[in-house]
């Protein structure tokens, strides 16, 4: 059956937003937009706005039961990184039953900000039962981890399995996720972006975060060494120094997408390679754990600038109060007031949704692409519509679902 509603506001986000459109919705799809009442039995939602189901680029939802972010505020990174081998280590015998809750914790966290769709870093063992039920699109990354050549050859090995996984729910496609300089070799990362280019797998991979991880690659030397000495992981020949995060943002353009998360420290010669690879590159930055480590000011404007895909992305609980997508572009709001709020709001949906290569079924309302959307009560006298969006909240509404499974409350 086609379902109707009409809307105060419509942010298709593929064109000019739309007053008063009527949005019909069959079998969980977008199946037509009208502009102005021509349906007298659509529902009558005039006092709301609608735009995509938000899409969160990067989180670990294994951290989702976290009250507070690990460490302190400002803490070093490499020590904020013990700290979460620390808390992994922590988990008791049913490690996997204990971290499918969290998931499943933090799925619905996701659905209760407007998310519709994350990428997710994916760790071992992973329950089926992990992404069971969810309202929110799950692009589970598998992570690859080591620098033992052996646990990482396994590693890739499992990444493989994990793209071809038959899972039960339509909402879960895979990715995969070599970890980060400090804990991967080039090989690996190699290997992971062909596996992404065989599969067409987006790949995410944590780059230029710290100045510590500059120095390890560098110079060899530095807080990073130190916490990998500690762990009885390091071997001089696996940092000779002399290298640099533009190295591994080249080797990653022949994944089929990559995501560059964070990017905080990222000299001119990585965002020369950036802008020569649109098609496949994208950074994802994550405004309030960026806000967390105290970093200096994130290049996204001069990024955006340049014509770099910036996305955003909660990161997990272990450095982020919350997994609120919205609450990160009211960051990012506040400290870059000249970025167009439009610009934002493509941020956190289209741009996100092909970075994670969903573009065909995410990011924006038209015919054919998925009918949950991110809605706002702004009232139905709205004066300025995009500004009351922003200093609001979004929930997820599933059109597809009918009128009594929307959460119509505006308190
Ligand atoms: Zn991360």
């Amino acid at each position: 059956m086609i379902r109707r509603y009409r809307v105060g506001w419509l942010f298709t986000i593929s064109g000019t937003p739309i007053q008063d459109a009527t949005v019909s919705v069959e079998d969980g799809r977008i199946v037509a937009i009208e502009e102005n009442g021509v349906w007298p039995d659509a529902v009558d939602l005039r006092s709301w706005a609608i735009m995509p189901a938000l899409v969160n680029a990067h989180t670990h939802l294994e951290f989702s039961n976290l009250e507070a972010p690990l460490g302190t505020e400002a803490m070093p990174f490499p020590q904020w990184i013990t700290e979460v081998v620390r808390y992994r280590q922590g988990f008791g015998e049913d490690l996997a039953v204990e971290r499918a809750h969290a998931i499943r914790n933090g799925l619905q966290q996701s659905a209760s900000f407007g998310v519709g769709v994350v990428g997710e870093i994916a760790t071992l063992p992973l329950l089926e039962a992990s992404y069971d039920r969810s309202q929110v699109h799950v692009v589970s990354m598998l992570e690859v981890l080591g620098l033992d050549p052996e646990r990482a050859a396994e590693r890739i090995v499992q990444a493989e399995t994990h793209a071809g996984y038959p899972w039960s729910s339509k909402l879960v496609t895979p990715g995969i996720s070599p970890h980060a300089p400090y804990t991967v070799q080039m090989e690996i990362v190699d290997q992971s972006a062909q596996l992404s280019q065989k599969h067409q797998l987006p790949l995410a991979m944590h780059l230029g975060e710290s100045l510590e991880e500059l120095e390890l690659l560098e110079k060899g030397t530095g807080p990073f060494r130190v916490m990998l000495e500690n762990m009885g992981l390091f071997q001089a020949e696996d940092f000779p120094g002399g290298r640099k995060v533009s190295e591994y943002i080249q080797h990653l353009t022949s994944a089929y997408r990559a995501l560059v998360v964070h990017g905080n420290y990222l000299a001119e010669a990585s965002s020369e390679v950036l802008q020569q690879f649109p098609d496949k590159l994208t950074v994802c930055y994550c405004p309030r754990t960026h806000a967390y480590f105290h970093h200096p000011t994130h290049p996204i404007e001069e990024m955006l600038g340049q014509g770099i895909r910036v996305v955003l992305g909660t990161d997990s609980r272990a450095s982020s109060p919350d997994l609120n997508l919205w609450a990160e572009v009211q960051h990012v709001h506040h400290a870059f007031p000249d970025i167009p709020a439009e610009q934002l709001l493509t941020m956190v949906t289209r741009d996100a949704a092909y970075a994670l290569g969903l573009e065909e079924s995410y990011g924006t309302i038209e015919p054919g692409y998925q009918a949950r959307v991110a809605a706002f009560a702004v009232g139905s006298d709205c004066p300025d519509v995009l500004a009351t969006m922003l200093a609001g909240q979004p929930r997820l509404w599933d059109l597809g679902a009918g009128l009594n499974e929307l959460d119509l409350a505006t308190a």
